[in-house]
């Protein structure tokens, strides 16, 4: 069943009308018939299913039914060190898709990637269209976010109840899944393709960030993020 975020709020019985962008994608894209039935979240996060009718061939939807699958109120951040473009969107794509509920994109000592100020808008908006897509087909009824990239003196700012750093260096022992608390607000943060740097993670330490092992393998950039995320909705979603 497709998904479509609305930045209102949403009744039951009330009409509903699509932004160009979703008219088309009902319309021309998924070439929906009349009475299909869609999930539309609001801006609360309410996810409600409606029917799809067309009025002079633009489609609108009526709403039907509440359901009762809103998110936990849990802030899953990932703060991953920027990588190469393709890799970088689909760390995006796939972390949305497992649940991350915000994306910092790091800039740390060994990040080769560059940043021009002037493409950094439309760059934004386009990383906030990728997670957005992923959490509609994942049929999640939060939005996940990206924000601006950001360097290590803005990392307080993010920190939450749980806060870990993924380095490659830490006991085994000390895996990541150790330090999980069920239900809880977590920020894991992962470094580039050429790791951290002692001193980065001295830095990190005195901000209350601890760091951690994601097991014995040395695992790439785009992969740690992932795993983590993996782990992280693994545990939260065993029951004890
Ligand atoms: N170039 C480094 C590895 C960097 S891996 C080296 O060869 O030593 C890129 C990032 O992924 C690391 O900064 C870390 O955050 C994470 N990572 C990869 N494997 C890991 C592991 N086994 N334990 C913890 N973090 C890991």
């Amino acid at each position: 069943m497709q998904q479509y975020f609305l930045d209102q709020k949403i009744n039951c019985e009330q009409k509903i009308e699509f932004n160009q962008e979703q008219q088309h994608h009902i319309a021309h894209v998924l070439r929906m018939k009349q009475d299909t039935v869609v999930r539309i979240v609001d801006e609360e996060n309410h996810v409600f299913l409606a029917s799809i009718h067309y009025e002079n061939q633009l489609p609108y939807a009526m709403v039907q039914q509440q359901l009762m699958d809103t998110d936990k109120n849990v802030e899953i951040i990932l703060v991953a060190s920027l990588i190469k473009k393709e890799k970088w969107e689909y760390v995006l794509q796939k972390a949305a898709e497992l649940g991350a509920t915000m994306i910092v994109p790091f800039i740390s000592s060994r990040t080769i990637v560059k940043t021009s100020n002037e493409k950094e808008e439309r760059k934004l908006a386009r990383w906030n269209k990728i997670v957005l897509e992923a959490c509609e087909q994942s049929h999640q009824a939060h939005r996940t976010k990206v924000v601006k990239p950001i360097t290590i003196k803005d990392l307080p700012n993010y920190l939450v109840d749980v806060n870990l750093v993924a380095y490659e260096k830490e006991n085994v022992s000390k895996h990541f899944v150790q330090y999980l608390k069920k239900d809880t607000s977590t920020l894991i943060l992962i470094g580039p393709e050429g790791g951290f740097e002692e001193k980065e993670i001295d830095q990190f330490m005195k901000m209350g960030i601890q760091p951690c092992s994601l097991g014995k393998r040395i695992l790439r950039a785009e992969t740690a993020g992932l795993y983590a995320l993996s782990v992280l909705d693994a545990y939260n979603e065993v029951k004890e």
